[in-house]
């Protein structure tokens, strides 16, 4: 790769032309044809060597056996030559000489006038003219004789066929030699030959074997033929003249060649066998070059996958050698800065996107790092001047950048613009003030709401205490001083407690640790009763108080605990203004076991000890419908027309805050109870 490059490395041209495998497919085409096209030639030229070879030696040996055949005729005419000229002994000779010499049929002695003196037939031979008379053959001997007569030498005739007793035949030859008493032409000898005879009897026999030797006429008309081969494949052939006086042969030697004869000698063996190495050495190379060719294929493609994850990064990234050069950019980076590649690739410090103000302190940061020393994994924050001069935060990580050799050649950056994030960040927190403001302003409205809603009792009871003293004062007799001051009292408790409220509402709204207390349960009773029976007396409604005896003083703020009891017994007495004044009973119980405690022991805990203590509030009024139920303990959800609809909800929160649980269910056959539990201290 060439770090100078911003967008990543480029592809070679001739990897992205499309024209390049077309012409290694020629290139490569025309090879494995070139290759071919030497080695058939090679072989042709090797298996045609190897025919001239064979044309060659076939040539030889017909030549020597045209010699070794016309040798063998001269010496038989030296040893017709030694026949004596006596008849007598002439014919054991004679005998003698055909029973040595298989190629001549017949010897015979005739005297000048060609008149048969003495005859032999050779042992090998039934006797020649037992079946056609010698005379027929006799236009022949007489043409050899004239010649020889002639010539005073000995002359062959031309070859004739004499058929034989058992249907065959002889091609036959004769040989005429002049004799000669004192001067005197006194006759001559005369030799029959076999052709047949003289190819198996006068020539090496080495030449017949796989071969076959002919005598043929000049025009190719077989006379006589011997050895046997296999014919097929290939053959050779050559012909040889054997000129003899007044006759003339032609011998040819005719071989075959087994076929295909694809390992004839070393040499062609040898050009196989380099071709075959020189293909497979080919197609070892074209399996390395198809090898190398995915490999390339390959690092293309991880390339083209690097530049492509490297265009899509939004992470700037910018490397460095050891001397603090810039060696990589990415377009990332570029478009962060405002810098070109070539601007930035190159460079060293002063960087031009390091603000003028912050540049001796970047200098010293970076020469620590060049020192080798190394960067945290969290990496640092920093800022960082675009091209337009305008400032912009970044987040630097930063890494070894190590080579394949494991050699550390610089340093890896990773830049991060934190732009965004900061303009988030302002964002966050204005809508957290925001939010903040609101929720003050929610807790204004609650308290507000919730003090409206508590503070009305204690009110009603002062305004009903001071309306009673000031009756009682109008009336001047009925009012002792300590009627007085008991009222006096009663407006003073009633206005304490008005200030206890305003601070545990405060406090229940600002969710504060409130201080909770162990009260006897009798102790939060008689704290109520006076508002109790005070809003009881105006509304007709006969109280009941009960605590039973196993109860135990329960851990709560005492306060909040009064506001719950009073909303229920307000809320109970409420419900009963429509029913018969004689039934207007109000209920109010405490007890140390219960349904609802026993669900809520159960419920709790098992490493706290508490023991929950039962209170509820019973009325006999209109009862709650289904309707109503599920919506009962919802903030400001009432059916009356002056009520606010928070005391539930107010009494379920204190309660659940201590830890507690409240429930209602309808009596029958009228009314509703209210319970709830406090745990014990
Ligand atoms: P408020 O008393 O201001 O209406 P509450 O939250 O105390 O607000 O009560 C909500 C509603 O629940 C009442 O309006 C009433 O309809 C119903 N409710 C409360 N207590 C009883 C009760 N003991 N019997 C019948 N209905 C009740």
């Amino acid at each position: 790769m060439n770090p100078a490059s911003a967008t990543g490395p480029h592809l070679p041209a001739r990897w992205t032309a499309s024209v390049w495998p077309t012409r290694r497919v020629v290139l490569w085409s025309l090879l494995v044809a070139l290759v071919v096209a030497l080695l058939a030639i090679l072989i042709w030229l090797a298996g045609r060597y190897e025919a001239s070879q064979v044309q060659f030696r076939l040539e030889r040996d017909a030549g020597e056996a045209t010699s070794d055949i016309r040798l063998a005729l001269t010496r038989n005419i030296q040893n017709l030559q030694a026949l004596p000229s006596q008849t007598a002994p002439w014919v054991p000779e004679a005998n003698n000489l055909l029973r040595t010499h298989r190629e001549i049929v017949r010897i015979e002695w005739r005297d000048a006038q060609l008149q048969l003196v003495a005859e032999a037939d050779s042992p090998y031979y039934k006797p020649l003219f037992s079946r056609i008379a010698r005379s027929a053959g006799q236009s022949e001997l007489q043409v050899a004789c004239t010649q020889a007569k002639r010539l005073s030498a000995p002359a062959y005739s031309p070859s004739h066929f004499l058929p034989q007793a058992d249907g065959l035949g002889l091609e036959l030859m004769e040989m005429c030699m002049p004799l000669s008493t004192a001067g005197q032409h006194s006759g001559y000898t005369v030799a029959t030959y076999a052709l047949q005879s003289m190819l198996s009897e006068l020539i090496n026999k080495q030449l017949a074997r796989g071969q076959e030797v002919l005598f043929t006429e000049p025009d190719g008309t077989r006379l006589a033929i011997h050895g046997s081969v296999r014919r097929g494949g290939r053959m050779f052939s050559t012909q040889q003249l054997l000129d003899l006086p007044g006759n003339t042969l032609v011998l040819r030697v005719d071989s075959w060649r087994a076929a295909p004869d694809l390992f004839p000698n070393v040499l062609t063996a040898l050009v196989t066998l380099m071709s075959i190495a020189l293909v497979s050495v080919l197609f070892l190379l074209g399996k390395d070059v198809s090898r190398r060719l995915r490999a390339e294929r390959d690092l293309a493609e991880a390339l083209a996958f690097r530049k492509a994850m490297e265009d899509s990064l939004v992470t700037g990234m910018r490397a460095r050698d050891l001397q603090g050069r810039i060696t990589y950019v990415n377009p990332a980076f570029c478009q962060m800065t405002g810098f070109g590649a070539t601007e930035l690739v190159g460079i060293s410090s002063p960087m031009p996107y390091w603000p003028p103000e912050l540049v001796d302190e970047y200098q010293q940061r970076q020469s620590v790092r060049l020192a080798g020393h190394l960067p945290t994994r969290e990496g640092f924050e920093s800022v960082f001047l675009r091209k337009d001069g305008s400032r912009f935060p970044v987040l630097i990580i930063e890494a070894p950048l190590i080579n394949a050799l494991g050699v550390q050649t610089g340093w890896m950056s990773a830049i991060l613009d934190l732009t965004d994030q900061r303009r988030m960040e302002e964002l966050s927190r204005a809508s957290q003030e925001r939010l903040q403001a609101s929720a003050r302003l929610a807790t204004v409205g609650e308290m507000a709401s919730l003090l409206s809603h508590e503070l009305n009792q204690p009110l009603a009871a002062i305004s009903s205490y001071a309306t009673g003293s000031l009756n009682m004062l109008q009336q001047h007799s009925a009012l002792s001083p300590q009627d007085m001051a008991h009222a006096m009292q009663r407006i003073g408790e009633q206005a304490e407690r008005a200030g206890k409220v305003i601070k545990s509402v405060h406090d229940f709204v600002r969710r504060r640790d409130q201080a909770h207390e162990a009260v006897h349960p009798s102790a939060l009773l008689d704290a109520v009763m006076p508002l109790v029976s005070l809003q009881a007396r105006k509304l007709g409604v006969r109280v009941q108080v009960h605590c039973a005896q196993a109860v135990k003083p329960v851990l709560c703020d005492r306060t909040m605990v009064e506001q719950v009891l009073l909303n229920l017994a307000r809320n109970g007495m409420q419900a009963m203004e429509t029913v018969p004044v004689h039934e207007r009973v109000l209920e109010l119980r405490v007890d140390a076991t219960s349904r609802l405690s026993a669900q809520a022991n159960a419920q709790a805990d098992p490493q706290r000890s508490h023991v929950w203590m039962e209170f509820s509030v019973s009325d006999n009024g209109v009862g709650i419908d289904s309707a109503t139920a599920p919506r009962l303990f919802t903030p400001f959800f009432t059916t009356r027309a002056e009520g606010m609809g928070l005391g539930l909800s107010l009494c379920r929160t204190v309660v659940e805050q201590h830890g507690g649980f409240l429930a209602f269910e309808n009596r029958s056959p009228r009314g509703t109870v209210f319970q709830f539990t406090l745990p014990s201290a």
